[in-house]
């Protein structure tokens, strides 16, 4: 399709003022660490971000506001559901400002899938859960095993000392536990299990010895850490901390990047496409639209680093077409877009505890308990119904006068203790599922739909299939057997089926492998067939584990960006 903006005029004095050594699209998690390694490292960066600019602090307006405070008491009216149907199954009142709207963003579902964006400086880091946990080699060994999709390039001894890195400037809260398929990072120390929790993890120790049960590991800070925090236990995170109390790009990589005065950021910036140079076979920079005025303007540089986000990082490439890449850049092997993965999970089981009434707890921590996985993991614990496996995220709380006055009647002075006293102990837990890659799982473009900034609209096709189906049955009926097991009384279990996105850990559209004939990236993160172009984030990913994934797009981030360092300095980059 022809496209009048690419013939626009760039002058040589804009050439000149428009180059960079680097540049990185999206400021989220993982591009805001790639700004910080190459600014730190002495190169002029760009960071080009779609959204508009979040500072720290300054733009976190409803950080401090009393639920009394928000016209609907945080609670999304019907009119906001029907008006923003995806975003808001995820967002409230106090932090829907830093989601998308969806009649501002669209894009086509042939399948459902809920595509849930932050598009603003600092990107989903601003609203993340958080929870942070090492990938191991059962994780990147699994492919080759299973003979599913391709095998990663890398090894866990690969990544080791980039997870070491990014944890030590991140800031993670955890507790070790010596277990060999959930590495031990360097962690701040652990927050406390409150009482339930802690006769949970015994009871648990006693009945399945195979299990086990540790405080989440969390990127919230529980001492201070860098010029951050500490964490002030209000678990009011996802409208942004004013404390720095939990890693986002705003609050920690960003400004250590702008510090070094090697940063440009230039937000309202959207990326259409990367440039080709066909001479030199290597990309000569990026084709921006300005989102205010809509102008087109191209930028230059050595290296170019993908981190929109695994979808949109996909959407960029493909609409990079030239002579050479009729089908998208960097897609030769046809897998480009393909491979779509996100967690599946909304699955568990809740019930209530008998006891421990004299006991309660200090604050809102902003995280609960973590029941790493416990199937698959070796041949005694192998399942003859599934390949993989899942990890349990779980808590225990008090129930709150909230609770109690929905079931309370009366008045006077006997209701107003009622209201006050805090209820029973109740125990929610649930389970969070490895999806396998299939290729019919994917990212396309349609080109006669475009977005107001004439960006063609992304597709996606995805299903959960009958791997992750039959996992969901163990993932229920487990959570129930461990509540149970525990002491826990009316134990139910729940399944709200969870389609593709609701977990928001998309992953894999331009997976590595060894091989360019079946893979999009190597195992330093770049595209097989255009050296100077790197992804590291969620697209890269070649398996999805059971865990959480930021952490591990992070250490890749980091491990990439010296590389390219690397690189740069023999001059056989750009
Ligand atoms: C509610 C919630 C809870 C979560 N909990 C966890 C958790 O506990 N643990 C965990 O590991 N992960 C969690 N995640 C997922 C985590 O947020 C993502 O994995 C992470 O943010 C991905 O990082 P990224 O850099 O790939 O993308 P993002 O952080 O989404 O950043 C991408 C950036 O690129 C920009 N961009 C997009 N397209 C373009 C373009 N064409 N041009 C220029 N800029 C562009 C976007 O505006 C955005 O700023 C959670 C997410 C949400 C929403
Ligand atoms: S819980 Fe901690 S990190 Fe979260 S908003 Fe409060 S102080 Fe900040």
């Amino acid at each position: 399709m022809a496209d009048p903006a690419k013939n626009v005029h760039i002058s040589n004095r804009a050439r000149e003022t428009n180059t960079y050594d680097v540049i990185v699209v999206g400021s989220g998690i993982s591009g805001g660490w790639a700004a910080k390694e190459f600014a730190e490292k002495g190169f002029k960066t760009l960071l080009l971000e779609r959204g508009r600019n979040v500072e720290h602090v300054k733009d976190y307006p409803t950080a401090s506001l009393n639920p009394w405070e928000f016209d609907h008491r945080l609670v999304n009216p019907e009119k906001e559901k029907t008006e923003n149907p995806v975003q808001s199954t995820v967002y409230d009142e106090s932090n829907k400002h830093f989601f998308v709207s969806d009649k501002d963003h669209p894009y086509i579902q042939n399948d459902p899938f809920h595509w849930i964006r932050g598009y603003q400086v600092g990107g989903r880091s601003l609203m993340w859960g958080r929870q942070c946990y090492r990938w191991s080699d059962l994780d990147f060994e699994a492919n080759a095993k299973d003979g599913v999709g391709v095998d990663w390039p890398i090894r866990y001894k690969d990544i080791e000392p980039w997870y070491t890195y990014v944890e030590r400037f991140v800031g993670i809260s955890g507790s070790c536990e010596g277990l060999p398929h959930l590495p031990d990072g360097d962690f701040l120390p652990p927050m406390a299990m409150n009482a339930l929790e802690l006769r949970f993890k015994d009871e648990i120790k006693k009945k399945f010895p195979d299990r086990l049960v540790t405080i989440a590991r969390l990127a919230n800070l529980s001492r201070g850490w860098n010029g951050r925090g500490p964490c002030q236990y209000r678990n009011l995170c996802s409208r942004g901390c004013p404390f720095g109390g939990y890693f986002s790009s705003n609050s920690a990589t960003i400004p250590v990047a702008m510090a070094t005065g090697n940063l440009t950021l230039r937000p309202f910036s959207i990326v259409a496409e990367v440039l080709y140079d066909k001479e030199n076979r290597q990309a000569k920079g990026v084709r921006v639209v300005d989102t205010e005025t809509k102008e087109s303007i191209e930028f230059f540089a050595k290296v170019i680093f993908l981190n929109a986000s695994t979808i949109a990082s996909a959407a960029i490439l493909l609409q990079s077409k030239s002579d050479a890449f009729p089908e998208g850049m960097g897609n030769g092997s046809g897998q480009l877009g393909r491979n779509l993965m996100d967690h599946h999970f909304r699955i568990g089981a809740e019930a209530q505890y008998e006891g421990l009434m004299d006991q309660y707890y200090v604050g809102r921590r902003p995280g609960g308990i973590y029941i790493p996985r416990f199937r698959n993991v070796n041949e005694a614990t192998k399942r003859k119904d599934y390949i993989r496996g899942f990890g349990i995220q779980a808590d225990a709380e008090r129930r709150s006068w909230y609770d109690t006055v929905k079931h309370t009647e009366g008045f006077g002075k006997d209701f107003k203790e009622q209201l006050i006293s805090p209820g029973i102990w109740t125990m929610w837990m649930g389970a969070w599922g490895e999806t396998l890659p299939y290729e019919e799982n994917k990212v396309t473009l349609d080109e006669n739909k475009t977005d107001k900034w004439g960006i063609p609209l992304v597709k996606i096709d995805f299903s959960f299939r009958d791997n992750e189906k039959a996992m969901r049955k163990d993932m229920k009926e487990s959570a129930m057997e461990m509540l149970h097991e525990a002491g826990l009384k009316n134990v139910t279990g729940f399944d709200y089926s969870s389609v593709g996105g609701d977990c928001v850990h998309e992953m894999g559209t331009a997976r590595m492998g060894h091989d360019p004939k079946t893979s999009v990236l190597n195992k330093w993160n770049q595209l097989h067939e255009v050296k100077n172009v790197f992804i590291t984030d969620g697209s890269c990913m070649t398996s999805s584990a059971c865990q959480n994934p930021s952490l591990t797009y992070m250490a890749l981030t980091a491990r990439a960006c010296d590389f390219a360092v690397s690189e740069m300095k023999k001059g056989s980059l750009g």
